[in-house]
């Protein structure tokens, strides 16, 4: 079997090492024989909506959200959307979620439009309201999700998107409802830096599987040892829980 992954915006939005997603996805499919390729989609570059199994975007700054922004939609906008109608697997971490979503209004300046992809929009509320900075986890399909998150905007999701999660420690979307991420088809949003998926193998695996099971339909992934994988979330779930 093979998989083709698309990074988007690798320069520009890659500002807390979510190029590990791309790196951790690898890694699982290559132990599992899949052959996998990683193709950089660069501003200013269009690609075919049928090009892509796994689309791969980052976070970033305001300033970087505003490099991207007019790109996203005008550029990639209607192949990412239509990419998603027909199901590839998206992750889009913090900024590129928000870009995802309809709007994002920064600290400062004029409102950043989004593609609409999650019914969803972000408010940053002012620089002198704190970040959103810390441990975070997840209860997600009953399992928990570990990571990091640092950001000003605060998400909140219309009735078109599902919450990633429920926020047991940390922020998520805004502080306030309890929820984490969004969720559209098999297009994922959210705040979880780390990279999130090196330290949830059971999230990256369920990427992998939604991915495969699109192309070659009945799939069954072989369990890896996932033993380092497993102590690093655990260690990164005492840590959050225990408030470090
Ligand atoms: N610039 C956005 C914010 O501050 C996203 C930050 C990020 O990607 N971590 O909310």
């Amino acid at each position: 079997m093979e998989l083709r992954i698309g990074y988007f915006y690798p320069d520009e939005l890659n500002l807390y090492a979510d190029r590990g997603n791309v790196i951790c996805l690898v890694q699982r499919c290559r132990w599992r024989g899949v052959d996998v390729r990683v193709v950089p989609v660069e501003l200013r570059e269009r690609f075919d909506p049928d090009e892509f199994d796994i689309l791969i975007l980052g976070g970033g700054q305001d300033r970087d959200q505003r490099v991207v922004a007019d790109d996203l939609v005008e550029v990639k906008g209607e192949a990412l959307r239509a990419a998603v109608e027909s199901g590839a697997v998206v992750l889009a971490a913090c900024a590129a979620y928000q870009l995802l979503g309809h709007y994002y209004q920064p600290a400062e300046g004029d409102r950043i439009r989004g593609l609409g992809i999650f019914d969803a929009y972000t408010v940053h509320p002012g620089p002198a309201e704190p970040r959103c900075i810390g441990n975070i986890v997840v209860e997600w399909q009953g399992r928990t999700l570990v990571g990091f998150e640092n950001h000003g905007g605060r998400t909140v999701l219309g009735p078109g998107a599902a919450p990633l999660g429920r926020v047991v420690v940390g922020f998520g979307n805004n502080g306030q409802d309890g929820t984490e991420g969004a969720v559209y088809k098999s297009a994922f949003g959210t705040y979880m830096h780390g990279s999130l998926l090196p330290k949830n193998p059971h999230f990256a695996d369920h990427l992998i599987w939604l991915a495969l099971k699109r192309r070659y339909t009945d799939v069954t992934l072989a369990p890896l040892d996932d033993r380092l994988e497993l102590a690093a979330h655990q260690a990164a779930l005492q840590r959050a829980k225990a408030g470090d």
